[in-house]
């Protein structure tokens, strides 16, 4: 068995060079050549802004790290809010953003967690996202406040708790529940609970 095996995450790791901009338009056609060219001119400085003066790239690369039990999704949820910046993506309302890693946890305990941020650095990524499945789950994931002082301790990454604004069938499960009601879900919720109409959205 071999290093990356033995380790249990290779497989599961995906390197997703998806740059989401809200600010260039691609594969827009012109029949109108003036059109075309200050299309172009237009794309060709808004592209600029992606640079500091120092010529530094100033794409804000990330990873998504999801829960297990979900292991055959296909992000479609976290794709859609990083391209319209909603729930935890919002914060990049103003930045051009790569996703430069997508991979589960690993299952349960989530040993994955010790690798999957590694490659992603490796890959340029400055934050990782926990994805919403953590927080909403049945139960949620018992590790987020692990993971979330690992991550920085071990990577010197940002986490961020949370990808897609929480979908309103969850919301309304885990009140009843009162799931949430411990001081600590405050913080794990704020970047992804937004309001009931987002919530709808990604029901
Ligand atoms: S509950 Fe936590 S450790 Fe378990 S599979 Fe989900 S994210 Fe991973």
């Amino acid at each position: 068995m071999d290093d990356f095996s033995r380790r249990g995450f290779c497989k599961n790791v995906l390197a997703i060079p998806l740059i989401v901009s809200s600010s260039v338009v691609l594969g827009k056609c012109s029949n109108n050549r003036k059109d075309a060219e200050s299309s172009l001119k237009l794309s060709d400085s808004e592209l600029m802004t992606s640079y500091s003066e120092k010529g530094e790239s100033t794409v804000k690369k990330v990873g998504i790290i999801i829960c297990d039990r979900w292991n055959t999704c296909a992000g479609g949820k976290c794709l859609r809010s990083l391209r319209n910046r909603e729930g935890a993506f919002e914060r990049y309302k103003d930045e051009e953003v790569e996703l430069v890693g997508y991979t589960t946890c690993g299952g349960c305990p989530g040993g994955n967690v010790e690798y999957a941020p590694e490659e992603m650095k490796k890959n340029g990524a400055e934050i990782v996202h926990l994805a919403t499945g953590f927080v909403v789950g049945y139960p949620p994931c018992p590790y987020i406040e692990h993971f979330s002082k690992f991550i920085p301790e071990k990577y010197d990454m940002e986490v961020v708790i949370g990808t897609h604004p929480i979908p309103e069938k969850y919301y309304i499960t885990h009140q009843n529940l009162k799931t949430w009601e411990d001081p600590e879900w405050k913080e794990f919720l704020k970047e992804t609970l937004t309001d009931r109409e987002t919530r709808l959205k990604y029901n």
